[in-house]
């Protein structure tokens, strides 16, 4: 069994000798769109009449929820698991989630036959635990929120010999994460803007390293006003932790922001917006009347920075990622009920 201990870190969380904390390059995204291509379907680029009568725009939704899993992360999943070192197959991967990066490694280890262990903070979404499940993965309840599952998953690396998967400090997955942004550069070379949230800044990372490298585009991050650890970061250039992360949407919700994606999204995210909870529940809500998809609050962030500044985006095209439609049915009935009551207080 392959044994390692931690190395000094940058920031808050612990890496192993194995961490690579150098940022991928749009070559290294291209380089995983060969595994992506052969491991998941493309997702559909469709343009959104709603939004863009809204926005007076041409608005465009990358359909990333079609994944098997429901959420982008995937793509960096299958990436990081088909180039493991064979030392760790046998030992297999742990990781800590509050859902998506987690049914991501479950769903890579099953493709590669690799076992693994997924830490989760005490109240994660149940439907995502029954996923990560379903996906053949062992799931240990620990912590009560992300951070606290992070420490757990880095202690069970250590003493188990498991190869720890960093939800951001891993080079492949935000290589994999980025072939999304090859697929919109393709199917729409003239984009004027790209939305996306940004949680560890994975998914955001890899849409500089194409839509924001190959295009003219402005590529433009955002994050809940209730856990803006990554945009002090960006903003700052700091990697202290954030003593606020209220947010419920769990796809972006850290207090600790991450080396390698801070360092990336520094030298590359045009502009970071952050944004109320209640313009994410707004947007989780319009997203589903208007068009009837189901997108978790991670992702109504980008349609909240859109509104922000509508004046500046009539007539451009723009383009926004449905990054992931795991919500928990509770949350998403409380959001539809709230906005019930809202709109009467408003008659
Ligand atoms: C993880 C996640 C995000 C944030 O992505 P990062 O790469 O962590 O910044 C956004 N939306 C969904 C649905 C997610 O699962």
């Amino acid at each position: 069994m392959s044994q390692y201990t931690p190395v000094d870190s940058p920031d808050e969380t612990t890496i192993f000798p194995y961490h690579d904390l150098t940022p991928p390059t749009t070559r290294d995204v291209y380089a995983a769109r060969r595994i992506v291509s052969r491991e998941l379907p493309r997702t559909p680029l469709v343009r959104s009449e709603p939004l863009s009568a809204e926005l007076d725009a041409d608005v465009y939704l990358k359909r990333e929820d079609t994944l098997p899993t429901g959420a982008f992360k995937v793509r960096g999943g299958v990436t990081l698991v088909s180039g493991l070192d064979a030392e760790f197959r046998e030992a297999g991967l742990v990781a800590a989630s509050t859902g998506n990066h987690g049914q991501s490694i479950a769903y890579a280890g099953r493709a590669f036959d690799v076992p693994v262990s997924i830490v989760v903070p005490r109240e994660a979404n149940p439907s995502k635990v029954t996923a990560m499940e379903r996906l053949g993965a062992t799931v240990v309840h620990h912590g009560a929120d992300f951070d606290e599952a992070r420490e757990h998953a880095e202690r069970l690396a250590t003493e188990e010999g498991y190869r720890y998967v960093h939800s951001a400090n891993e080079p492949p997955l935000v290589a994999g994460v980025g072939t999304a942004g090859l697929e919109i550069v393709e199917d729409l070379p003239e984009i004027d803007y790209l939305f996306c949230p940004v949680g560890g800044g994975s998914g955001a990372s890899g849409y500089c390293l194409t839509v924001g490298a190959l295009t003219d585009a402005t590529v433009v991050g955002a994050q809940s006003a209730a856990a803006p650890a990554m945009h002090r970061a960006w903003a700052e250039g700091t990697l202290d932790p954030h003593d606020r992360m209220e947010t419920f949407a769990e796809g972006v919700a850290t207090r600790v922001p991450f080396a390698l994606t801070t360092e990336l999204l520094r030298d590359r995210l045009d502009e970071f917006r952050l944004v109320s909870e209640d313009a994410i529940r707004r947007g989780v809500r319009d997203v589903f009347t208007r068009e009837t998809i189901v997108m978790e609050g991670a992702c109504a962030t980008s349609l909240a920075a859109m509104r922000q500044r509508p004046e500046e985006l009539r007539g451009k095209t723009v383009v926004f990622p449905v990054s992931g439609r795991n919500i928990a049915p509770e949350t998403f009935d409380s959001i539809l009920e709230r906005a019930e009551n809202e709109d009467d207080s408003d008659r």
